[in-house]
């Protein structure tokens, strides 16, 4: 492989790669994208419950203690002083309140127990040291609920929150009511929030300390919760690692500023996220599978695209050599069309100078012979050429304007004579408003007619061929009518196909290489038509075509190759089967193409000096020939060499140019001629070439050539040649 495909083949692997990490970026950039939405919308979720669970546990917590409250200050109304009658008291509060206190405590103020409902005391119990105490005694006038952290009671030997509030006696300071709640009266209240297996519920002063917990332990109860965070707002949620497990969790919290607690749920990290573990699985798995599918796409796509990459590098190898093959095709068509058309040429030419010299009758029929088989041979070779230019697609359409009578008169009058043979009717129809000049190819279109035409007349025995022509939308309709042998439908459908004859046996009767029609379908197509045909066997066919083909501006000027009206009028001599033509006259001095001259008489070019340039021995004898029984001076020169001497020293009216010659040939001869100081700089120059495609009569033009006449020419074109050439 070359560098160069190297280079291509890596260049598509860059990109496709580009492609991929493009394809997984957004892939797990989309994924990355879903699992923290879900992780945010999932956590989110979890974090509104908790705060709502927390405050759940919030607000039965306040009501239990507004009813201590009460309970203490409904009590503390019935105090006299007499600690007696008020123990009976202080025993109801406590059986009112059974379901939430175990203990309700007056201690009078000295410190000491004077009543509890648990027991009688047989010695005095001292609590002085308790802070439930204290705060009240310190602040003898101030009425204050108290509520204590847990501590183990001195009669009930219990976890303990202590509930208090002073009694007074005359506004002074008489003593403290006490109610000793479990801290587990507040830690069962996760029942009623149905909190999650692994998680926790506190009841934390906002001075730090554990008031209750669930899960229960003892443990901790009453100590600072070092690790509690800062809580500014009434309400919120944190995440943080439990001090006591090491789990992860997130906590809700809400605070009851009255009282100075805060109470918090906390929920194990791994349950609140484990609805978005599970999606993260999925999502993890969908971002897999697709970034799979998407590397095994880019890859198939990069194989097939390094395929195509080299099919197409193959196709265009094998284009090259094909065109290489074609252009070799058509040079060697070209070698050939040459190599042919050179000897035909002679063979053309001889037959036509004895046709023209005294003969027996026996030779006068042989010497037709040899120049029809040589006419029939000629136009074999230009169909094969013609259908090589078209594969080739070399087949070029010029546009001029011309005569569309002139056109069907000039092969009506070719071929009447094969009708006349035939003794069948040989009509054209053109009616007035379609005799007018056109813009188009009228070489092409001459063809396609003689063709059609010619086919019309060879499959018909009896009856008569008729070709009318008529205005369409765009163009003309051509329509070519006979009462021949006809052609099934079955065979319709293919006599437009390469080599397509009917059967066998009509080509073995009627002759042809089946490619005229073939050759017809192109031009027509070429030239942006349509043809077809219909028929029926034993009855006749019907041919037509259909040709955009637009009108010519008025004073358009006619091409000097171009046939005129006069020239097929003068031809023919058969106009009155013609009835319904209108005859135009074209203002220009021309004479026929065919037997305008048939005689070899002299007319006012004769005598004028010509250089004829040819090597081969044939021709320069037909040449030289023809031209003298027209009564020209002919000079020979053997080569373009010898051309360029002899027209440096003398004075031509014509030169007549041969194309492939040794030494020189005849465009390095028109060139040097042209561009030298003699006197034969603007003499025109005629090329004989027996290269019949357009790129050599080009080259010709190009060279500095006024005109061409292509191999193997007639009388008549040499003299219709010569005449235009020499009247300017
Ligand atoms: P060729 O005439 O050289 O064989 P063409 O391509 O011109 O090739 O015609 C192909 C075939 O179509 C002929 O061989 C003949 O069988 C059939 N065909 C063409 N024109 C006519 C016609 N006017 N009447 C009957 N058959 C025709």
């Amino acid at each position: 492989m070359s560098e160069d495909n190297e280079l291509i083949e890596n260049k598509l692997r860059l990109r496709i790669l580009a492609a991929a990490l493009l394809c997984l970026t957004i892939i797990w950039g989309a994924a990355y994208f879903e699992l923290g939405r879900s992780h945010d919308s999932i956590a989110q979720e979890a974090e509104v419950k908790t705060v709502f669970q927390a405050r759940v546990f919030a607000e039965n917590s306040r009501s239990t203690i507004k009813r201590i409250n009460e309970i203490l200050l409904d009590t503390r109304t019935h105090w006299n002083g007499d600690q007696k009658s008020f123990a009976k008291i202080a025993q109801r509060s406590q059986e009112s309140l059974r379901d939430i206190t175990f203990q309700f405590t007056v201690i009078d103020r000295d410190g000491f127990v004077a009543f509890s409902s648990l027991e009688k005391l047989a010695k005095k119990v001292d609590l002085n040291d308790r802070a439930h105490f204290n705060v009240h005694e310190k602040s003898p006038t101030k009425d204050q609920l108290f509520i204590s952290v847990p501590l183990i009671g001195k009669i009930s030997k219990k976890w303990s929150i202590q509930f208090t509030r002073p009694i007074f006696k005359n506004n002074i300071f008489n003593g403290v009511l006490v109610i000793s709640v479990s801290p587990e009266v507040f830690a069962q209240f996760s029942q009623a929030i149905n909190i999650d297996i692994n998680g926790t519920m506190t009841m934390i002063r906002d001075t730090g300390e554990i008031m209750a917990r669930y899960p229960t332990s003892d443990l901790r109860l009453g100590q600072v919760a070092t690790s509690f965070p800062l809580l500014q707002l009434l309400s919120g949620t944190f995440w943080r690692p439990s001090k006591s497990d090491g789990v992860e969790r997130l906590y809700g919290y809400y605070k009851l500023p009255e009282y100075g607690l805060i109470f918090s749920v906390g929920v194990p990290a791994a349950t609140v996220l484990s609805p978005y573990q599970k999606s993260r699985k999925t999502v993890l798995a969908v971002a897999l599978a697709i970034s799979a599918l998407t590397i095994f796409l880019l890859y198939q796509l990069l194989r097939s695209l390094l395929a195509s990459e080299r099919l197409q590098r193959d196709l265009e190898q094998a284009k090259a050599k094909a065109e290489e093959a074609n252009q070799a095709k058509s040079q060697f068509l070209a070698n050939m069309s040459h190599e042919i058309r050179t000897p035909m040429n002679g063979v053309l030419g001889m037959a036509n100078l004895l046709l023209d010299s005294k003969l027996e009758p026996e030779q006068l029929i042989f010497a037709r012979n040899i120049a029809h088989s040589g006419e029939a041979l000629l136009s074999i070779i230009n169909d094969i050429l013609d259908l090589s230019k078209i594969e080739a697609g070399h087949m070029e359409f010029e546009i001029h304007p011309f005569s569309i009578s002139a056109q069907v008169n000039f092969v009506y009058s070719t071929l009447s004579i094969n009708a006349e043979n035939k003794k069948i009717g040989f009509r054209v129809e053109i009616p007035p408003e379609v005799d007018l000049y056109y813009l188009g190819d009228s070489l092409r279109i001459r063809q396609v007619i003689f063709n059609l035409l010619g086919n019309a007349i060879k499959f018909t025995k009896d009856g008569e061929v008729v070709i009318k022509v008529r205005e369409i939308s765009n163009g003309l309709r051509f329509e070519i009518t006979d009462t021949g042998i006809g052609i099934s439908a079955h065979s319709l459908t293919k006599i437009f196909s390469r080599f397509a004859q009917v059967d066998s046996s009509t080509s073995r009767q009627f002759g042809g290489t089946g490619l005229g029609l073939v050759i017809c379908k192109h031009l027509v197509e070429g030239m942006g038509g349509e043809i077809g045909a219909t028929s029926k066997p034993g009855e006749g066919s019907c041919f037509w075509f259909n040709l955009p083909l637009p009108k010519a501006p008025p004073g358009s000027e006619i091409p000097g190759h171009e046939i005129k009206l006069e020239e097929t009028l003068e031809q023919s001599g058969k106009f009155s089967v013609i009835p319904s033509v209108t005859i135009k006259t074209v203002p220009e001095q021309e004479t026929n193409a065919s037997g305008g001259v048939a005689s070899d008489e002299a007319d006012s070019a004769t005598n004028a000096p010509i250089l004829l340039v040819e090597d081969h021995p044939i021709n320069q004898k037909l040449a030289l020939v023809l031209l003298s029984r027209l009564g020209y001076a002919v000079d020979l020169a053997q080569d373009g060499k010898q051309a360029v001497e002899a027209a440096e020293n003398k004075s031509y009216a014509l030169i007549l140019m041969d194309i492939q010659m040794p030494n020189m040939n005849g465009f390095d001869a028109t060139r040097l001629i042209r561009n030298g100081n003699g006197p034969n700089a603007s003499t025109p120059i005629v090329a004989l070439t027996a290269n019949a495609m357009k790129t050599d009569k080009d080259a010709c033009l190009d060279a500095g050539m006024n005109d061409f006449i292509t191999k193997p020419f007639t009388k008549e074109a040499l003299v219709s040649c010569l005449r235009r050439n020499l009247s300017k």
